[in-house]
Order: C-alpha cells, then sequence, then structure tokens
C-alpha cells in the first residue's frame, strides 16, 4: 500500500473518505488534507465536513466529488440554476457572495505572495468591491449550438427520452465538445434567456441543422446576445456555416414580431473548423449592426467583434478605482497601453492633458478613434501595434514621456521586453489594471526596485466566477 509522508495510507481512487475542507483551490474545487496528502473536492466549500468520493489519484493529489454533506459550511447557500452543477458558467453559485469576495481577495494576496515575492507587511490589499448585480450583470453572452446534446445527470435521471441531436447551450467546464441544453440562464437578462429558448424553437422549427464539432458540418454554430446596460440596445449575432440570404429573412421576421427588443441583427459567417464566434465575414440584417453603451457619463460604440467589458456597471467602478489611482493632473500625459476600444482613454481624458493608447487589434483601435469622436474628447490618439515590437525609446521620443503609464494586459500579462522598458523609462505613477492577478505579480516582481506599491484593489466583474479585475497603483523610486 501507498503512504504519505507521516505513514498513514493515500486515498485509493473509488473509496469515499471524510473529509473537512480548508480552503478555496482553483477551478471551482476546494482544498481538503488527509493526513497531509491534498484532496481537491469539487463544490467544496471551506468549513464542509463531507463524505466525498475519490474519482482521480494522481501522485500528489486526489480529486473527489462530494456523496455526502454532513456538516455544512456556514459560507454556502442554495445555487439558483438547475444547471449549476453540470454547466462551466458560474462554479461558485453554492458559495454567498461575501465568501467569494473575500476568497477573491485571498487570492490577489496568494498571487502577490507567490507569484510577486512581496510581503504582506507591506503591501496591503483592500476588501474586493463586489458587484451591486449577482445576477443578470453580464452584457454579451455566447451560447453555442452542437448536434450531440450534453445531459445533465437529473436529465438523465428523469428517465424521459431526449433529442440529443440539437443543443443551444454553454458547454460543461473546460470540455467544448459537451454542450447543454440550456432553458435557463442567470447571467444576462430575462430577455436574453427568451431569446436562447425562442432561437432553439424557431431553428429546430425549420429544421436547420447544428454544428457537429467532430463532423465539422452544420448550419447553426453560435448566438451571441450583445445587451447594452445603459441603453436600451439589443443585438443578436447568429453565428453560422455559410451565408443563407432566404434563412436570414426567415430568422429576421422572426425577431422583428416576437422580439421587437432586438434592435439589430447581425449574421457572422465563420466556416472554419475553430470553434470561434468570430469569423471571415459580417452581414449586417437589420438595424444598425452595432449597439452603444454608456460608462459612466461616457457613450460607446460596440460592434459584433469588438471587446467591451461584459459587466456594465462593474467597468464603471473599476474605472473609477484606476481614475483615482492614477492621481491625474491637468498636465499629465498618460500612457493606456493595451487600450481595447479606448475605453479607460476616453474615461480619464478630461482628467489630464493627452492619452497615448496603443492596442493590438487595429479594429479596435479604428473603435477607439470612433468612440473618441463620438464622446468630443479630442486629447486621445491611438496608435495600433504589438506592444513588444512598438515600446521603445523610439515611441516615447515620437510620442513625449509619460507622467503616467496606465495598461491593462490580457490574461497572459506582460511580455518580459515591455516590462524592460517600463524599468527603463519609469514614469513616476503607474496604474496596472488586471484580469489575472497571477501574470500581474509575476510582472510587478520584475519592476521592484524600481517602483513601490502603493494600493491594490480587487474589483469583482464577475460574481460565481473565480475570475477578479485587480488594480494596482506603484511609483516610482528615486
Ligand atoms: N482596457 C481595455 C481593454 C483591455 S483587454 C478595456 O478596459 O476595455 C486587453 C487588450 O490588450 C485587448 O484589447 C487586446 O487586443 C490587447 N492586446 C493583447 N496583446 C497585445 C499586444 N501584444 N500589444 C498590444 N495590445 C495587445
Amino acid at each position: 500500500m501507498s503512504s504519505n509522508n507521516s505513514g498513514s495510507p493515500v486515498p485509493k481512487r473509488g473509496k469515499t473518505i471524510e473529509l473537512t475542507i480548508e480552503k478555496f483551490a482553483d477551478k471551482g474545487m476546494a482544498l481538503a488534507r488527509v493526513d497531509g496528502f491534498v484532496v481537491l473536492v469539487r463544490e467544496g466549500v471551506p468549513g464542509d465536513r463531507v463524505n466525498a468520493r475519490i474519482y482521480k489519484k494522481k501522485k500528489n493529489y486526489a480529486e473527489a466529488e462530494i456523496e455526502d454533506v454532513l456538516e455544512p459550511s456556514d459560507l454556502r447557500t442554495e445555487p439558483r440554476c438547475y444547471y449549476f452543477s453540470t454547466c462551466g458558467g458560474c462554479r461558485w453559485q453554492h458559495v454567498s457572495y461575501d465568501a467569494q469576495l473575500q476568497a477573491k481577495k485571498e487570492s490577489v494576496e496568494g498571487a502577490l505572495i507567490h507569484q510577486g515575492g512581496f510581503d504582506l507587511e507591506q503591501v496591503e490589499v483592500r476588501p474586493t468591491i463586489g458587484a451591486p448585480d449577482i445576477y443578470f450583470y453580464r452584457n454579451k453572452m455566447e451560447f453555442s449550438f452542437s448536434a450531440q446534446r450534453w445531459l445533465t445527470p437529473e436529465e438523465i435521471a428523469t428517465g424521459k427520452d431526449f433529442d440529443t441531436d440539437f443543443a443551444l447551450g454553454l458547454h460543461v467546464p473546460g470540455n467544448p465538445f459537451k454542450v447543454l441544453d440550456l432553458h435557463e440562464c442567470h447571467l444576462q437578462s430575462e430577455v436574453s434567456q427568451r431569446l436562447v429558448n425562442g432561437v432553439r424553437d424557431f431553428a429546430k422549427k425549420h429544421e436547420w441543422a447544428p454544428w457537429h464539432i467532430r463532423k465539422h458540418e452544420g448550419f447553426l454554430r453560435h448566438l451571441v446576445i450583445r445587451q447594452a446596460a445603459n441603453t436600451g440596445d439589443l443585438m443578436v449575432n447568429l453565428v453560422t456555416n455559410g451565408y443563407d440570404e432566404e434563412r436570414m429573412e426567415l430568422l429576421s421576421g422572426f425577431l422583428q414580431r416576437e422580439f421587437p427588443e432586438v434592435t439589430t441583427l447581425v449574421n457572422t459567417i465563420n466556416t472554419g473548423v475553430a470553434q470561434t464566434a468570430f469569423g471571415e465575414a459580417i452581414h449586417t440584417i437589420y438595424g444598425p449592426g452595432v449597439i452603444h453603451d454608456k460608462i459612466g457619463s461616457y457613450r460607446f460604440q460596440i460592434a459584433s467583434n469588438a471587446f467591451f467589458q461584459t459587466n456594465t456597471r462593474q467597468a464603471e467602478r473599476l474605472y473609477e478605482v484606476a481614475k483615482s489611482f492614477g492621481n491625474f493632473q491637468p498636465d499629465d500625459l498618460v500612457y493606456d497601453l493595451y487600450c481595447g476600444a479606448g475605453t479607460i482613454s476616453i474615461y480619464i481624458a478630461d482628467a489630464v492633458k493627452r492619452v497615448v493608447g496603443v492596442e493590438l487589434v487595429e479594429e479596435a483601435v479604428a473603435n477607439a478613434k470612433t468612440n473618441a469622436e463620438l464622446n468630443g474628447v479630442d486629447n486621445c490618439s491611438f496608435v495600433s501595434g504589438d506592444m513588444k515590437e512598438l515600446f521603445t525609446a523610439d515611441f516615447v521620443e515620437q510620442h513625449g514621456r509619460p507622467d503616467v503609464l496606465l495598461v491593462d494586459p490580457p490574461r497572459g500579462g506582460m511580455h518580459p521586453d515591455v516590462v524592460k522598458q517600463i524599468r527603463a523609462l519609469r514614469p513616476p505613477r503607474f496604474v496596472y489594471v488586471s484580469c489575472n492577478p497571477q501574470t500581474q505579480a509575476r510582472d510587478l516582481s520584475m519592476l521592484s526596485g524600481a517602483y513601490t506599491i502603493e494600493d491594490v484593489q480587487p474589483v469583482d466583474l464577475f460574481p460565481h466566477t473565480q475570475h477578479i479585475e485587480n488594480v494596482v497603483s506603484l511609483t516610482a523610486q528615486q
């Protein structure tokens, strides 16, 4: 029999054991230990005492699923959604919102300690700013069609006969092949739920074939719904494998009759094998082909393929934090790096002299320029290019030495060359907005000795998930 360091038996696959959950781990799991041996428990909550069955056993850890909750943690709450346990959308619906916020703060602290090498005696993380709406908070949802419906254990347990040749919904965690047929989803809005069900019924009635993920055939690929939080705009974007004018006319008639809330219908064509809602062509079927939403008093145009923060109300709070952390002065030149459609640049423009935004995606730069114009903002300029190549001494020569650097890179963080350049340039103030505290802490560790961390503020844009946005303000050391 194998054993761990303390000599006691290591749990075996297939066995059920009693565990007390210590803390949250990654990906909806929680951590328990058996004499020091780590067992990751699916849907466990710190404080739970459970009987859990081991379904995976590796050298250094095992994974288990709960069979009985013997004593529930105080941090538990009732999940709202029927699909909660199987769907990949919300992994923390069973955790009270206060506990989610605390866990997110601790994950930022953990990243600063482990990836950043920082000492929490010197760096204090503020309590997470929670969202006022913990359901129906997303302005964008991307649902997938599939010719192979994945059933939940609850659906199987009903013993009913399901049509498994058609699904429209979200997939199970980490597996885009297993699409659930969702009849409810509490992430976007009531009208979004009705649209999913309405479009499904319509497509089935007309026998439009859903995409077969393995065979790469079928017509319907994704249904993307973008609904502005602060205007009445609502876009339906149907992603199909090819353009079919007659079908689009039919759908257009159906939506205009049954869903007058929809302000524009767009048809994206993706004939490739990649499971993505982006494609090689976009047809506007009716309406303007874009929507507008507001963050604070600013109005933004959002195209079907444009990046826009998915929680509008919390984006405003995030931008407010970034704005106050910048401690902006009327004479400041600010670089907004990884600027997307220029939303942060525009949001801070009235507080400073000039903003220079840099963004990889050319269309996003075009959107940024449109958005600046839309808001009568004339002190922002936007440059398209890869930060790694663009951000050189020549760039600084051309655009001026920044007083404040603001960055908001994607999940992978910044390229080491970019961090080196920041170190060399060393503007007096630096604000780092991140959707991944781990890569953020890694990047910040490369700046130690050059910058001091002043404030750390997590902001929750994604209730019921483990994602967190984190803003760090730093000042240059002399
Ligand atoms: N600040 C914006 C967008 C942040 S998302 C907002 O709040 O809406 C990160 C952005 O970085 C994306 O728009 C992405 O296209 C861009 N990006 C990714 N890699 C990049 C690179 N190497 N150089 C420049 N921009 C990049």
